[in-house]
């Protein structure tokens, strides 16, 4: 087996348990070469969003940043049996420089702020892991991705220097042996932490395999691998043994939150094929993304997103909605940073499912109304099924409040209340 990459979210490493059953994974898969690419445990990356936001309101609540301090202390206490192990100090030197960092600051920037906190996330978790590693005989070799991997400035979603990114692994990065490294985080040319977006881990991963021209990614999970709908919303949820890039590509894009979308695509150019498995059980198969057959097995799959906003406009004279009102509209959407889930329009009529990610409706709207007649419906379900059957669509539309429906081939989608 060629060199290969592993990525391990924050549900795999939420405590102790699970950084012992990481080893696990390792033993039963017999890894050779591997880089190990790790998120901040737990819910960790929240607590500290949240120690940012403190910061900003001037109310910094110590004791979300104590909370984090502790959390990562009682992991390591119960992981590592000597309480002068060098990783006690090694957290505690990382805490120290973010509170040394929120003591000096003078930046505004909000988004800047955050990612020079929210990266200590994925620093205390690999920090951790990597020792833990060590104690239990594997020789791994822990690496600060920030060294490697670079962004431009757009902090919070940073893009990444892929020219300069590949150049610093293929030059510096070992291919023998277990490397450990962060995901979701990255530095920008003067050095300053940046990250990739939020559940940006994934992307890390395939940053890393396309570059090193790695042999396969796997990324483990709490779920046995990637199902054709979420078990919590519908009942006959089966495992996808096999999707095709191009599948799995448009399932993202429809909002499935197994694969983070950015993930996919760096992998397809290579060819380099994608693995969901279970944590739990690493024996299993679980899901492969890779070149083939569209998605085996064929069934109907059902994508959910909640808090979505439906936008219809309409011109103030009966007007037609035609080329430059809709591309004024679109650059609109831009500006505001609205992420369009489905858009659909007629002669005088143009409706927009929006995700309100950034929380700009309310100026977006006011813009709007100097030029449309405009209706909101805010708090709507978006449902998208791919792979379409009658039975299917009978089915998700039960008990439903359907605003808007739009039929393609083979893929089906519904605002609803
Ligand atoms: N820790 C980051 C987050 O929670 C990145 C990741 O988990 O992929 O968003
Ligand atoms: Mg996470």
């Amino acid at each position: 087996m060629g060199f290969e990459v592993y990525k391990f979210g924050g549900a795999s490493v939420q405590n102790a348990t699970g950084v012992k059953n990481l080893v696990e994974v390792l033993r039963k898969t017999e890894i050779g070469d591997l880089v190990i690419v790790i998120s901040a445990m737990g819910k960790m990356t929240n607590a500290l969003e949240d120690v940012v936001a403190g910061y900003f309101e001037a109310t910094l609540k110590s004791d979300t940043l104590e909370l984090v301090e502790a959390f990562h202390h009682n992991i390591a206490l119960e992981l590592f049996e000597n309480p002068s192990a060098p990783v006690f100090k090694e957290i505690q030197t990382l805490l120290n420089e973010l509170k040394g960092f929120l003591q000096r600051n003078k930046s505004p920037d909000y988004d800047f702020v955050y990612d020079q906190v929210v990266c200590y996330g994925e620093l205390l978790s690999t920090t951790i892991v990597n020792a833990y590693l060590e104690q239990e005989g594997y020789r791994s070799t822990w690496h600060d991705i920030r060294e490697y991997l670079k962004t431009d400035t757009s902090y919070r979603e940073g893009k990444v220097n892929w020219e300069v990114t590949m150049r610093n692994l293929s030059r510096k990065l070992p291919r023998k042996g277990i490397q450990l490294t962060q995901g979701f985080i990255a530095s920008d040319a003067n050095g300053f932490s940046t990250t990739l977006g939020r559940e940006g881990s994934d992307y890390t991963a395939a940053i890393i395999a396309y570059c090193l021209n790695a042999e396969r990614v796997t990324i483990w999970k709490d779920v046995p691998g990637v199902l054709s709908a979420d078990p919590r919303y519908f009942e006959d949820a089966v495992l996808l043994n096999f999707i095709s890039y191009q599948e799995a590509i448009e399932l993202a894009f429809y909002g499935a939150s197994v694969i983070h979308p950015k993930t996919l695509q760096p992998l397809q150019r290579k060819e380099i094929p994608l693995f969901v498995k279970s944590f739990l059980n690493p024996e299993n198969s679980g899901t492969q993304v890779s070149i083939g057959q569209l998605i085996e097995p064929h069934v109907p799959c059902y994508i959910r997103k909640t808090n979505q906003v439906l936008i219809a406009l309409s011109s103030l004279d009966f007007s037609f909605m035609a080329e430059e009102n809709i591309g004024e509209i679109f650059k609109l959407l831009g500006q505001y940073k609205m992420k369009v889930d489905l858009i659909q329009n007629s002669a005088i009529s143009f409706s927009v499912c929006v995700d309100n990610k950034y929380k700009n409706l309310e100026a977006l709207v006011v813009k709007l109304r100097a030029d449309f007649k405009v209706t909101v419906h805010q708090d709507v379900s978006l449902y998208t099924l791919r792979h379409a059957t009658d039975k299917a669509l009978v089915q998700l539309e039960k008990n439903k409040e359907v605003l808007l429906k739009q039929v393609m081939q083979n893929t089906v989608q519904l605002v609803t209340l």
